[in-house]
């Protein structure tokens, strides 16, 4: 009993997934970013659509659905607060809920701040989170709608399991972020060295994500305003780390 997850680059840089329960063979999409690349995936594993897993409403993630639903038949699943906004939802769920995918289950977290009713799916037993724009390597989703107080507790949520569960983020930003993560943290030498990782992947043309929960916690600076270092390099010592937080978010949009 466990899940078989995809994982295929769409757009310029979105990641879309495909997860099969394999007890069933249910088959969800993380999101529809690209129905094209994601039907051709499916041509390639022999699955069969079931479901879609939306995390939040915005196009590259949500704009898919109708295509892929009107081919498959598929279950479309979203965040409740944005049930008005996802193209032909069935299911809405939040915080606290369990979605089933055949035999396989996740938890649905509620993370606002990239936009305010954007979830994430962890997917306990199997140790895998689709978290959407809310964290990625190195770095969190920019606040379109949210507060930075908000998103500081939703990536607190993410922080908080287990340290080897895999984050599956959707796009690819982890070198930009690297770029960005050394001017705020620039003593920490877990960062520096997953930054060069990160640029050997990507010379060879290959995916920085997933990554773990300690990974993040050790080296995304937006899990590290709490941090002395961090802090003091921002101006910002004993700050409160939702200010930090804040100020290193500013700094990205600036970057
Ligand atoms: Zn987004
Ligand atoms: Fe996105």
């Amino acid at each position: 009993m466990a899940i078989e997850i995809r994982q295929l680059p769409c757009l310029s840089d979105n990641y879309g997934y495909l997860v099969q329960d394999q007890e069933t063979g249910a088959v969800a999409s993380i999101d529809s970013p690209d129905p094209h690349a994601i039907n051709t995936a499916l041509q390639d594993a022999g699955w069969r659509l079931t479901h879609i897993l939306n995390t939040h409403h915005h196009f590259d993630h949500a704009g898919g659905n109708l295509a892929l639903k009107e081919k498959w038949n598929c279950k479309i699943i979203g965040p409740r607060a944005e049930s008005e906004e996802i193209p032909g939802l069935d299911i809405a769920a939040g915080e606290g809920d369990v979605i089933s995918l055949g035999a396989s289950k996740a938890k649905v977290y509620d993370t606002p701040g990239h936009t305010l009713g954007h979830i994430v799916y962890h997917f306990e037993a199997d140790g895998a989170a689709f978290v959407g724009d809310t964290i990625f390597a190195l770095g969190c989703g920019r606040l379109f709608e949210g507060t930075p107080a908000q998103m500081y507790n939703s990536l607190a949520k993410i922080a908080a399991w287990p340290d080897n569960d895999l984050l599956y983020c959707a796009h690819e930003y982890s070198q930009a972020n690297a770029r960005f993560a050394v001017t705020v943290d620039p003593q920490n030498n877990a960062l520096s060295a997953r930054a060069e990782e990160i640029d050997l992947l990507r010379r060879r043309g290959q995916p920085t994500v997933p990554s773990s929960v300690a990974q993040e916690r050790a080296t995304n600076p937006f899990l590290r305003s709490n941090d002395p270092g961090v802090q003091a390099t921002v101006g910002m010592s004993h700050a409160d780390p939702i200010d930090v937080f804040a100020e290193i978010r500013k700094r990205k949009d600036k970057f």
